[in-house]
């Protein structure tokens, strides 16, 4: 069976079991962050600015292992920082793949041609790769030259082996749509098994503050980059949520999709916002207050987040949520189409000159959602 049927059959499965189990806050991947450290120091980026002393600190394996089990969910990623620093990141790896859970361990791949010898190809382990844009886009995105050539090379060695690779994009302001485009050719030709992409959310203490996107221009550059999808183009992302960050979809967060653990716990609510740890899982579920966070809750940090991790659940539970929306991401996902059947420039509410209009996804900055009229679902 291919892989993203099989992870997509054991997502199904997990997510029918929750329903039918009455439980409303489920968790549908883990972000496990064994270490804060990276190698490189990318300008949009917030997790690097720790002191040294906390840059140092590392999860153990059994720390890896005792989270995972308490959060149970079925997916677990493996940002960062960058893993591939971790001394101990083979017996990670090792570790959650034994507990047959699908592992993308996300790496700028700087050291990942060196270190591959440290895994094994399997149907659970997919090296997820940071590619921001073609060699000049991605190389700037990380302030340094070189780096798109050297990911590059990992991936086709990895390819090479065996290995799964898919590839995870942010997007800021000022990115060209027909180079991204251009950039999902160049790697449906190299062969990756998914791309996904996001707006990159606005850290306040990023190095660079002036490239983060608003929501209406999220919706403006998606809609320009995924209207008319090529059909080789995979994604491993819901093709609802691509529709979400088009302007077609009126979706509000779900952090405790994504939950995340690194050095400090369990972080609340969601690995972009700061608002303290929690010792475990249910604690984290328990204690923290659902209704600050999200687009509708009018949080101020929440205003502009159109963040995979915390929309991309939120597809997901639509998916199995109604037969409409089910049926529409089986079509997407086996036919290709994502956004036919939506006036885009109507959805996106933008006005006349293209730029974007203070109403344009289908939900009031007050909160309150609108009926998304004339979606052909
Ligand atoms: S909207 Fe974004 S920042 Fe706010 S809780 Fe959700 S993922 Fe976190």
């Amino acid at each position: 069976m291919p892989v993203p049927l099989s992870l997509g059959l054991t997502i199904a499965k997990y997510v029918v079991s929750q329903k039918l189990k009455g439980n409303k806050r489920y968790p549908l991947v883990l972000m496990l962050e064994p270490l804060l450290q990276c190698n490189l120091e990318c300008a949009g980026c917030g997790k690097i600015q720790y002191p040294e002393h906390v840059l140092k600190r590392r999860l153990t394996p059994e720390q890896c292992f005792k989270a995972v089990e308490e959060c149970g969910a079925p997916v677990v990623s493996l940002p960062g920082g960058e893993p591939l620093i971790h001394p101990e990141i083979k017996e990670i790896v090792e570790g959650l793949v034994a507990r047959k859970k699908y592992v993308y361990l996300c790496t700028n791949a700087v050291l990942l041609k060196r270190k591959m010898d440290l895994f094994k190809p399997s149907k659970f382990l997919a090296f997820s790769v940071h590619l921001d844009g073609l060699r000049e886009e991605h190389d700037h995105a990380v302030c340094r030259e070189g780096v798109f050539d050297v990911a590059v090379d990992a991936i086709k060695e990895a390819l090479k082996r065996g290995f799964r690779v898919t590839t995870n994009a942010t997007l800021f302001e000022g990115a060209d749509p027909e180079r991204v485009r251009a950039m999902f050719d160049f790697l449906t030709d190299l062969g990756v098994e998914g791309m996904m992409i996001s707006p990159g959310y606005s850290y306040s203490h990023a190095p660079d503050q002036h490239h983060f996107l608003k929501r209406a221009r999220t919706h403006e550059l998606f809609h320009k980059i995924l209207t008319k999808p090529k059909k080789a183009w995979q994604f491993n992302q819901s093709p609802l949520f691509l529709e979400f960050l088009m302007g077609h979809r009126d979706y509000d967060c779900t952090p405790w999709g994504t939950p995340t653990y690194n050095i400090f716990g369990w972080q609340k609510p969601c690995y972009l916002l700061q608002d303290g740890y929690t010792r475990t899982f249910k604690q984290m579920i328990e204690q923290t207050e659902w209704h600050r966070y999200g687009y509708r809750s009018g949080n101020p940090h929440c205003r502009d987040c159109m963040v995979h991790s915390g929309y991309e659940p939120t597809a997901v539970n639509d998916t199995f949520g109604s037969w409409r929306a089910f049926v529409r991401t089986v079509k997407l996902t086996l036919f290709g189409g994502i956004g036919d059947g939506y006036d885009g420039e109507k959805r996106l509410g933008l006005n006349g000159n293209g730029q974007g209009a203070t109403c344009e996804c289908g939900s009031q900055p007050s909160g309150k959602p609108v009926e998304l009229a004339g979606a052909k679902q």
